[in-house]
């Protein structure tokens, strides 16, 4: 694979960092810079949505009769890298990245019509409503209940783990239609509004404090029929197109500026009478994560290839999941490991350690633990890490 640039994707690079460097404001910068958790706060992410958005650049992976920018890959490849080294917030996948690109892959154009322009404008924000208490990896067991009424679903049940379902005013949601199939068979997939009359929130709070996921209760909910996608019955075929975007989603230029910024730190952290980074092991762990991360960097582009190609990103993008699950997790360990020479959990005035300029700035002490605990999660949230293996083991290697 070759990713040198031509002279013109040099151009656009230069339009990119022009862009970026006008666009991020300190605000911006700062709140993606604390940002304690895997998702970056509403607030933020709506703003950096929005002017994106102004901009035409808020979908690039979108077709581009959808709203998409055309780019070629390296095109996007330049984009996440430069957005990310410029420290730009992370955008929420649930609308973009997730129920976007499965109405376009499985929408009746009256949906693509009425959503997708919505989902592009930041108008609706969404959230995912598939794992239940009892129904995560095996989430084909789900059991709220869909009934049919004239022209209508009544929903009873209740879902969990719900991300932003506190922000969204959507959510898509796989619902049981027949519990008397296999139960992928009985499955249904619905777009619903959260301010329909019977849904109450109530959130869950992580160890490290913050509040990202919900769980959602559903009392006489009515869904018009009309909001299903794909057939009755058929939410299943949906719902694996959809896992698929999600999980093939990415993130590797997010996570090499993540070890750029923790090497510099190590640089400039006394271990002795040497840096950290000059620390045999701590430099060995290092160099294997740096290795690791180009391998996730290929793998994200062969999913990317796929997908410039007008396909899904396939039970390959398992193995992204996977891999990036667990390098995110070593990268926290590592930023902790580097951060516990500075001896303190919270250090607000980081910035200067000694006469050393901090190069993670002054959230590092503040943000290191958050990460650490909330990365615990990524090898959960999506689905499994043997959960990934298992769909490897059988839809890619075909054992
Ligand atoms: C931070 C976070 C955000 C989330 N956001 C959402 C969301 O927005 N919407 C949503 O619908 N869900 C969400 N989830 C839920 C997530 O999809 C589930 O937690 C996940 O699918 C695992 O299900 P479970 O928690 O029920 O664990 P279980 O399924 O009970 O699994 C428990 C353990 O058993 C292992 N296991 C289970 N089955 C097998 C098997 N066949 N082979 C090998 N090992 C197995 C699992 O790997 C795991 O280690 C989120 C979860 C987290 C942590």
């Amino acid at each position: 694979m070759d990713i040198r640039l031509t002279a013109e994707h040099e151009r656009f690079r230069d339009t990119v960092r022009r862009f970026l460097d006008t666009a991020l404001d300190d605000q911006l910068r700062q709140a993606a810079r604390n940002c304690p958790g895997i998702f970056q706060d509403y607030a933020t992410n709506i703003r950096w949505h929005r002017i994106l958005y102004e901009q035409g650049w808020v979908a690039p992976s979108w077709p581009q009769r959808f709203g998409g920018t055309g780019w070629d890959l390296l095109q996007r490849h330049i984009w996440t890298t430069e957005a990310s080294l410029a420290g730009a917030p992370g955008l929420a996948p649930m609308g973009l990245g997730m129920c976007g690109p499965t109405l376009i892959g499985h929408g009746t154009p009256e949906q693509q019509a009425y959503y997708l322009p919505r989902i592009l404008s930041g108008e609706d924000y969404w959230c995912q409503g598939y794992s239940e208490p009892g129904s995560g990896s095996d989430l084909a067991s789900l059991s709220l209940r869909a009934d049919i009424d004239g022209g209508d679903y009544v929903l009873n049940g209740t879902k969990i783990w719900t991300t932003h379902a506190h922000h969204a005013n959507r959510m898509f949601a796989l619902v049981r239609t027949d519990a008397t199939r296999k139960p992928q068979q009985g499955i249904t997939f619905l777009l619903l509004d959260m301010d329909t009359p019977g849904i109450a929130v109530e959130p869950i709070l992580f160890a490290s404090g913050t509040h990202e996921v919900n769980q959602v209760f559903f009392d006489n909910v009515r869904v018009p029929r009309s909001n299903r996608v794909g057939a009755e019955n058929d939410g299943w075929t949906v719902a694996k197109y959809l896992l698929e975007f999600e999980r093939g989603g990415g993130g590797s230029a997010r996570m090499q500026t993540a070890l750029t910024r923790l090497k510099a730190f190590a640089a400039q952290t006394p271990n002795g009478v040497a840096s950290l980074a000059d620390d045999p092991v701590f430099a060995d762990k290092l160099a294997r994560a740096e290795v690791d991360l180009t391998a996730i960097q290929y793998t994200e582009f062969r999913i990317l290839a796929a997908l410039a190609q007008g396909g899904s990103p396939g039970p390959e993008s398992s193995i992204l999941k996977n891999l990036s699950a667990d390098m995110g997790q070593r990268l926290s360990e590592l930023t902790l490991e580097a951060i516990g020479y500075y001896g303190a959990v919270h250090q607000p005035n980081a910035r200067r350690v000694g006469s050393n300029v901090n190069p993670i700035g002054p959230p590092a002490g503040v943000t290191a633990f958050p990460h650490y605990f909330n990365y615990r999660a990524s090898s959960i949230a999506g689905g499994s890490n043997e959960v990934q293996k298992n769909i490897v083991a059988k839809l890619v290697l075909g054992l």
